[in-house]
């Protein structure tokens, strides 16, 4: 009736060596001088501090990045996106090989809120690049998987600045072509290259006006084989198409490529063009500029998403929401009245 006991089965030493190391908390300046060192292992054990939801793991992580951020933004921050299935892993796989070799070091990361969800986070399969994966110089890390996209994004953001304590002086942040993800990315990367099949007319209508906007530069994957006809017409399609945007703010006119990451063609001039603004944006003052921009912009965001997280965090307001959007149907109410008296209620809540 007692049961059987389980006999040890490692000895009663090894254990209490094991609690004790595992006891010991790692320092703060032990990690950051790992990061510095650029020690890969310990990058990544940040980095998994940073993802923890466990408060005191959040607490060492914002200490740890504080001590990083002197060391940081010395890279080049590229995002990249593009429908799955567009190419986006061989492109990166292909250009981040060509890098490296130049000497350079090179951090992937991603961006995909619907990873939790799918369960297959982008990236998340290191077999996608394969090359890539054991290459020395380059450090490949799958998209945070839990949270909202405000809260990825920010685990992102706070990795860029690991990788740049680290020594990368290269980042890739890859996303899938969504919609919302593509914003988060453009608010953290210096250049913004949207990877598009090489479809032409039809699929013009299908992008999304926003995501083409944003765009520093267009690539059109696949041009190899019996696609280069259909690619090259979509180039001039693509090019005439981004005459109708105005221009932005850097006065940079987004350029339309074809490429082949199969066949290794086009990835040199695509990388060149990067490199000649990034040394264009330098030199003006519009990287620091955009920067600043992206700072500002996610301090505001911060902001928002925790005050809409505490307003709908109380049960009282979620309870009127409900009774209000009746009400809104049935016409008894303005939307903007209805938001007055939520905003009424919480305040007066909060007030007292
Ligand atoms: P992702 O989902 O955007 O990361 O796309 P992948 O990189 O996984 O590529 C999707 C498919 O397109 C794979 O079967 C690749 O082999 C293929 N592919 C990728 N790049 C090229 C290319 O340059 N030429 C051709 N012909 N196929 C490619």
């Amino acid at each position: 009736m007692e049961g059987i006991t389980t006999p040890p089965s490692v000895s009663e030493d090894s254990v209490s060596k094991f609690k004790k190391i595992s006891r010991r908390k790692p320092e703060v300046q032990e990690i950051a001088d790992g990061i510095f060192k650029g020690n890969v292992s310990v990058l990544s054990r940040a980095i998994t501090l940073i993802e923890s939801s466990l408060p005191s793991h959040r607490e060492l992580a914002q200490k740890v990045i504080e001590k990083c951020l002197p060391a940081s933004g010395n890279s080049m921050r590229i995002g990249i996106t593009g429908v799955p299935g567009v190419g986006k892993s061989t492109f990166i796989e292909a250009v981040g090989n060509m890098v490296t070799a130049t000497g350079s070091k090179l951090a992937v990361l991603a961006i995909d809120p619907s990873s939790e969800r799918s369960k297959g986070s982008i990236l998340g399969d290191k077999t996608r690049m394969e090359k890539l994966a054991i290459n020395d110089r380059a450090f490949i890390r799958p998209s945070p998987s839990s949270g909202s996209l405000g809260g990825v994004a920010r685990k992102t953001r706070e990795t860029v600045i690991l990788c740049e304590a680290a020594g990368f002086n290269t980042i890739f942040i890859e996303t899938v072509g969504v919609g919302q993800s593509e914003i988060a990315v453009h608010s953290m990367v210096d250049f913004f290259l949207l990877l598009l099949l090489p479809g032409s007319g039809d699929e013009l209508q299908g992008i999304k006006r926003g995501i083409m906007e944003m765009a520093d530069s267009i690539a059109i994957t696949k041009s190899d084989g019996s696609n280069i006809l259909q690619s090259k017409q979509a180039l001039a399609e693509f090019t005439a198409a981004l005459h109708l945007f105005p221009p932005s703010n850097s006065g940079w006119i987004p350029k339309v490529f074809n490429c082949s990451a199969k066949e290794n063609q086009g990835l040199v001039e695509v990388w060149n063009l990067i490199q000649d603004y990034i040394e264009m944006a330098r030199k003006s003052g519009y990287l620091v500029k955009r920067r600043q921009e992206q700072a500002k912009y996610w301090m505001h965001e911060t902001i928002l998403n925790s005050i809409t997280a505490g307003f709908y965090g109380k049960k009282e307001i979620r309870d009127k929401v409900s009774e209000l959007e009746e009400m809104l149907f049935r016409n008894k109410v303005t939307p903007f009245q209805a938001a007055q008296t939520l905003l009424d209620l919480y305040f007066s809540k909060s007030g007292k």
